[in-house]
């Protein structure tokens, strides 16, 4: 199946909704780069950078990382050669200053498609534990887990009436195998983006 050659995506969804997952399949979906501001974030951290010094702290604790910092990151990322024809953001933008920010970085062209993967608050609690005991993530314990899930509530919800008023939102249940969810994305967004080559 040939897919549009350019593709500007985002995916949105609470924490533990599985997007980092997803992320990828849809990025090699498409053959666009997967840009997550959370693991851009991570590998600073870990490489011990200036900024990963300015934001350890902040992400430990669940908050967000101010717009303005966070903002130029994406904006150095998009300039980058391969992110030209097209990209995949995971977890950018979260705020409606972000939005506004990443509008004017596009000009004119701004996104294609919005996913958001839906999942049940106690389920992604579950899930987030589980990663932690794998993979160690400072801010997977309980209740650093509550307050990032408090934050989207109340700086990113508000996005998805947003995106939903732009008609560009694609709602997929997030409970399921990795399979499963992703055929579900892969058919919304084939619906949506075929649409647009209709308008
Ligand atoms: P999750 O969606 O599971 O919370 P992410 O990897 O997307 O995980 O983000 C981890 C943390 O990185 C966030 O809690 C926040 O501190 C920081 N962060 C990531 N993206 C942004 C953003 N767009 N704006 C502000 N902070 C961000």
């Amino acid at each position: 199946m040939t897919e549009p050659t350019t593709a500007r995506l985002l995916i949105i969804g609470p924490p533990g909704a599985g997007k980092g997952t997803q992320a990828g399949l849809i990025a090699e979906r498409y053959g666009v780069p997967a840009i997550s501001t959370g693991d851009i974030f991570r590998a600073n951290i870990k490489g011990g950078t200036e900024l990963g010094k300015q934001v350890q702290t902040i992400i430990e604790q669940g908050e967000l990382v101010p717009d303005e910092l966070t903002n130029e990151i994406v904006a150095d990322r998009l300039s980058q050669a391969d992110a030209a024809a097209g990209f995949l953001l995971d977890g950018y933008p979260r705020t409606v200053d972000q939005v506004h920010a990443l509008d004017a970085m596009l000009g004119g062209s701004s996104l294609d498609a919005v996913v958001l993967l839906e999942a049940d608050a106690d389920e992604v609690v579950n899930r987030l534990l589980k990663r932690a005991a794998l993979e160690g993530r400072a801010d997977d314990t309980e209740e650093v887990i509550r307050h990032r899930q408090d934050v989207y509530s109340a700086q990113t919800a508000p996005l998805i009436d947003l995106f939903s008023k732009r008609g560009i939102l694609v709602s997929v249940d997030g409970l399921g195998t990795v399979d499963e969810v992703a055929d579900r994305i892969a058919s919304g967004l084939s619906a949506q983006l075929g649409a647009k080559v209709g308008q």
